[in-house]
């Protein structure tokens, strides 16, 4: 395993920081604490977002213009036609300077572009990219329903042929930022009559279209930040139809993989382990500042147990990073990291409240470090969840790493409306 750059490496980390400097200004390293909380902050008002979007659009069209964009794009596509090693470092500098957080293009740019790129028409890839890439059109995915989740495969949106158009009736749900979205990936059922994986079919929906219902899930955290979306009666062009009518599996299974790669932007892995070193650097400030009283050795001994598993997470994170850079794809890693990730954000921030006592049970501004940990320990289920939850990780490090039998598939080869089920059948 190598920890330094390669002489290539290096050459990129030096254009990329050239490139920054020119645009932004270098953030204080001591000051990491700022903006860690944002994935569970409140939304503020829709003026506020509307600026929000505004300087995110602006930042990804600099980008855009000196080719940074999409780091990992195809160069016909607009992008660099980088690796995911140059994608990363890329996110790792460009998380050191002060520059719009361009979030909201996340699954545009992460998801629905590369998913059109392998699966569009000619003329839905010249029609969608160049706006993705630019930061025009903000995109959601409209894959969860109520008894589709882990199962995605088990969906129940129906989509009807009438001429020129599909017919889509159902729900989805946990749609992150559908709300201000203006443009969907969709799965839907287009066959019950064959066995779950081969009756799907993939759209890309106007999130503008009349019978389209979107209402905000409020969370514990006090944020809304994803949906349940209703569809009545919504009518898609064919032309929206992404690759062929009962090819919906293979399609989504490219978002998906996609998703798994998203690494380096967002909460990524490394952006993960970003988090928890935050976490551990927080805990130390405050004691060396004789705010948080760690003095009992019980204490010593967990803080001693989260740098340790702190610096596995690191090092298993270098190892993915070094292997990488020699061309390969993230494997398993990726699940014991994520995995693991989770897990400790949520027993050092449940650590953290306990050692402030009864001010631990605060969340508005009076709280200790104005409810930071707080907010971390009521937002971290979440983590825990989205893109896979634990238990399918394990499943997956049970599968991949560990080599134990698959899990039984009790509906494999069934005709999708023969499958026992409590749920309406599409
Ligand atoms: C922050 C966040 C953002 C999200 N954003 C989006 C989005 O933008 N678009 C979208 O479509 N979806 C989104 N989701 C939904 C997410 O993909 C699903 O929540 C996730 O796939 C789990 O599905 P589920 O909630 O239906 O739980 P279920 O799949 O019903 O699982 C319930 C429980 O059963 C366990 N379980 C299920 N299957 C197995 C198994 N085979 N073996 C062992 N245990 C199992 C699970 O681990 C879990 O504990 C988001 C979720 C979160 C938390």
């Amino acid at each position: 395993m190598d920890f330094n750059d390669s002489p290539q490496e290096a050459k990129i980390r030096e254009e990329v920081r050239a490139f920054l400097s020119q645009h932004a200004e270098e953030k204080d390293i001591n000051a990491e604490e700022e903006g860690m909380m944002s994935m569970f902050e409140e939304e503020g008002s829709d003026e506020q977002f509307s600026q929000i979007v505004t300087a995110a659009r602006e930042w990804q069209q600099t980008k855009a213009d000196a080719g940074w964009a999409c780091v990992t794009w195809p160069k016909q596509y607009g992008g660099r036609g980088g690796s995911i090693l140059e994608n990363i470092i890329f996110s790792q500098e460009e998380a050191k300077f002060k520059v719009p957080n361009t979030s909201v293009f996340m699954l545009g740019i992460g998801l629905a572009g590369p998913t059109i790129q392998v699966h569009g028409t000619e003329a839905q890839r010249e029609k969608f990219l160049p706006r993705i890439l630019r930061g025009e059109d903000i995109w959601c995915q409209l894959f969860s329903e109520p008894a589709a989740g882990s199962d995605l495969a088990g969906l129940r949106t129906s989509a009807v042929k009438d001429g020129d158009e599909w017919v889509v009736n159902g729900q989805k749900v946990w749609n992150s930022g559908a709300h201000y979205s203006n443009w969907g990936i969709l799965v839907t059922r287009t066959d019950p009559t064959v066995p779950k994986h081969k009756g799907m079919t993939y759209f890309l929906v106007d999130m503008n279209s009349p019978g389209i219902e979107v209402r905000p899930i409020k969370q514990i955290t006090g944020g809304a930040n994803f949906n349940e979306v209703f569809m009545t009666d919504v009518r898609i062009p064919d032309a929206n139809r992404l690759d062929q009518v009962g090819n919906g599996w293979a399609v989504a299974l490219t978002t998906l993989m996609n998703e798994r790669m998203g690494i380096g932007g967002g909460f990524g892995m490394f952006g993960g382990v970003g988090l928890v070193r935050n976490l551990v650097k927080i805990l130390e400030t405050y004691h060396v500042n004789g705010q948080l009283a760690i003095y009992d050795s019980a204490s010593r001994q967990r803080i001693a147990s989260y740098y340790s598993r702190l610096k596995a997470l690191e090092l298993t994170g270098n190892r993915l990073m070094s292997g990488l850079a020699k061309g390969g794809v993230p494997g398993v890693e990726g699940s014991t990291l994520k995995l693991s990730i989770g897990l400790l954000m949520q027993e050092m921030a449940a650590f953290c409240m306990e050692i402030q006592g009864p001010m631990g049970a605060l969340v508005d501004e009076n709280a200790f470090a104005h409810g930071t940990f707080q907010q971390l320990y009521l937002g971290i289920p979440a983590i825990r969840i989205a893109g896979g939850t634990d238990e399918i990780q394990r499943n997956i490090i049970g599968e991949r790493m560990l080599g134990l039998p698959s899990e039984q598939r009790v509906d494999k080869g069934i005709p999708f409306n023969e499958i026992p089920t409590s749920a309406r059948v599409a």
